[in-house]
């Protein structure tokens, strides 16, 4: 079975649209051959020898188009194959008579030929089109006319049902075969995206959301109703650059992770929690006058204060500034950064390591 299997999805290590098709056309061919080759079997055994090498020669044909789909590109591949089908639907026709599911033929090529073509709408209605016509002059050529054969009632039954099982059979697989792909490739995409979307608004080194996203969730509140309150802070930690002159880059790294964690986990669901820059960070308060925002910051300013990194025998602590503001909906998103700002500069200006509100 595994076999079989690579051997039908042979050449498909690149996932294109014309491997895709190609080992759409190989099944179908496969299925059709095994179809054939049972109704020569059957014709056989009761006696109507002429259309019994008609099954073997649509077995023979579809055989060359299974081994084309290893040879040729994928148009004229699915041209191959329509003009085979219309082969086998118009020996039903001639043979059977138009009471031969002989209807199902023109839906089926259309359907295969929509999936597999590239082309513009236009040129797929005309193929619509001109199938229809061919339909139309066929049936209006033999429609009339006895068929060749005269089958009993019972046989007549049994190759009409024949005919529609094995259409039936082909569309389902075809249509497996699009959809499944179809859905693999946009759960693909999803994802895809989400990735690129939580690349674009994290920040690298501590895995916090960005400036940018930072930026993105202010508009978006901005853009809330008007009654709604928010605190914003913006905080720095104290003398870092002495940090990296100590211990190394590195060290200050890691002392930015650990703080980022900190803020994290300290605000939680009460806040939005970004890396602003260099060692500046930004905390949104959403539904939190600046009273309420301050017992929070509280929590974070002891909590950053417990911090030790360990790095070559030495353990690093800091302490950071911060300045707080409720955000004002009458001042614009820049003015109110800058009041958080301020704040935070003179927090910086009067000490450090404390809260400015
Ligand atoms: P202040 O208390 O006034 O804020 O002093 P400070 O030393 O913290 O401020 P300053 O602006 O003088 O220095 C900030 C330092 O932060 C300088 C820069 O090298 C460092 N820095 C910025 N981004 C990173 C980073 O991603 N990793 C490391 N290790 N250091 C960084
Ligand atoms: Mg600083
Ligand atoms: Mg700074």
């Amino acid at each position: 079975m595994e076999k079989l299997k690579k051997f039908i999805t042979q050449d498909t290590a690149r996932e294109n649209e014309s491997k895709k098709m190609a080992v759409l056309v190989r099944i179908l061919c496969i299925t059709l051959i095994v179809f054939f080759l049972f109704m020569t079997l059957g014709f056989f055994w009761v006696k109507i020898n002429s259309a019994a090498v008609g099954n073997l020669l649509l077995a023979v044909f579809y055989s060359m188009v299974f081994v084309l789909s290893y040879l040729i590109p994928k148009k004229p591949l699915v041209w191959s194959f329509i003009i085979v089908t219309t082969v086998w639907a118009s020996a039903m026709l001639w043979l059977f008579g138009p009471d031969s599911s002989f209807q199902i033929f023109p839906p089926f090529v259309i359907f295969i030929f929509f999936f597999a073509s590239y082309d513009s709408l236009p040129y797929k209605v005309v193929f619509g089109i001109c199938t229809f016509a061919v339909y139309h002059g066929m049936s209006m050529l033999y429609g009339s006319r006895l068929p060749l054969l005269a089958l009993n009632t019972a046989a007549h039954r049994c190759v009409r049902d024949c005919n529609m099982f094995i259409m039936i059979l082909c569309t389902c697989i075809a249509a497996h075969i699009f959809s499944k792909d179809n859905l693999k490739m946009e759960n693909k995409l999803i994802e895809y995206n989400k990735r690129l979307q939580d690349k674009a608004n994290t920040d690298p080194l501590t895995g916090l959301n960005n400036r940018g996203m930072a930026i993105d969730y202010l508009e978006d509140f901005v853009k809330k109703a008007d009654e709604m309150i928010a605190s914003i802070c913006i905080c720095d930690i104290d003398h870092f650059k002495q940090v990296n002159d100590t211990y190394g880059h590195d060290a200050g790294d890691l002392v930015l992770k650990a703080v980022a964690a900190a803020l994290a986990s300290t605000v939680g669901d009460s806040g939005f929690v970004a890396r602003w820059g260099g060692e500046e960070f930004f905390i949104a308060f959403p539904n939190m006058n600046g009273d309420q925002a301050i017992d929070v910051l509280y929590r974070v300013q002891s909590r950053i204060r417990k911090i030790l990194v360990e790095t070559d025998g030495h353990n690093i602590s800091v302490t950071m500034t911060y300045g707080l503001t409720e955000y004002d909906k009458m001042k614009t998103l820049t003015d109110n950064l800058k009041d958080a700002d301020g704040k935070l500069y003179d927090g910086k200006q009067s000490g450090r390591d404390k809260i400015v509100y």
